[in-house]
């Protein structure tokens, strides 16, 4: 089976304007891919865009919402013909105990993180089965493979694209599209911003990553992960493989 030309990517990549996202749109665009950076952040996507080339294309997206999602799938079916590629990446994080945090901050960070990737398969799907197959590649995280303290929405909202994922993988195998989970570590990005480096210190890796480095296994996986779907792609320097520790 031979690798998907980047310069045939007709991509859509939520939470492109910052961090993860911005950093594959920049990786695919300088490569030829098609792609629409869709986002919250209006005036960066837009700056980002506008940097990138007439290929690349701004679009405002709240992924939490189904009826964005039916604007921006169309625009970019009209202005690339279709579609074969999207990568399901906005999240927030939200620090959100268990008795400390109301139902409303759980429900947002849920609808964001988890919610929105159902929203992005349930819409693109019909424009990936018109292109006759596709690439789905849905941001999870190490918060997918296992708990963290504090964090009980975004690690149950995690673990749930994790789930929806291998659902999707087997409902849309028939028509050709692989759907995959992407689990980083920690990586340095506005999300992260003031995490002390310590926190990676104990990893077989003792760093942050980079989003570049995250986004190259994105590129993997869209391009050339030809034999896989539903699968998990790891990049956490080794975190959920456990602690260094020295005795
Ligand atoms: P980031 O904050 O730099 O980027 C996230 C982007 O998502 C931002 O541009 C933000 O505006 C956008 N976004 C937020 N809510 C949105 C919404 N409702 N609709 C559309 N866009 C929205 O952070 P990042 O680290 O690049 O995060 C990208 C993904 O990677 C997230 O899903 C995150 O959970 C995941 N992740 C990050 C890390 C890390 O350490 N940085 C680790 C594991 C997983």
């Amino acid at each position: 089976m031979d690798t998907i030309a980047i310069d045939e990517l007709k991509v859509l990549i939520t939470g492109g304007a910052s961090g993860i996202g911005a950093a594959t749109a920049r990786l695919l665009a300088a490569d030829g891919a098609q792609v629409v950076i869709a986002d919250v952040q209006d005036n960066s996507g837009q700056a980002l865009a506008n940097e990138l080339g007439s290929r690349v294309h701004y679009q405002h997206l709240d992924v939490a919402s189904p009826e964005d999602w039916e604007r921006v799938i169309a625009f970019a079916v009209a202005e690339f013909g279709g579609l074969n590629a999207l990568f399901n990446n906005a999240g927030i994080v939200g620090f959100t105990g268990l008795e400390n945090s109301s139902p409303e901050e759980f429900k947002r960070v849920t609808d964001i993180n988890l919610y929105g990737v159902f929203l992005g398969i349930h819409f693109v799907t019909p424009v990936l089965k018109k292109a006759g197959g596709g690439t789905i590649v849905n941001t999870s995280s190490t918060a997918g493979l296992q708990g963290y303290g504090g964090l009980a929405g975004y690690v149950a909202s995690k673990w749930g694209v994790r789930g929806l994922t291998k659902a999707a993988a087997l409902d849309l195998a028939p028509y050709n599209i692989r759907v995959m989970s992407l689990h980083p570590g920690p990586i340095r990005t506005s999300m992260t911003d003031g995490l002390p480096d310590n926190i990676a210190a104990a990893q077989p890796i003792p760093r942050f990553g980079e989003a570049v480095e995250v986004a190259r296994m994105a590129r993997f996986m869209f391009t050339e992960a030809t034999y896989s779907t539903g699968s998990e792609f790891v990049i956490d320097g080794g975190a959920v493989t456990g602690q260094v520790l020295s005795w």
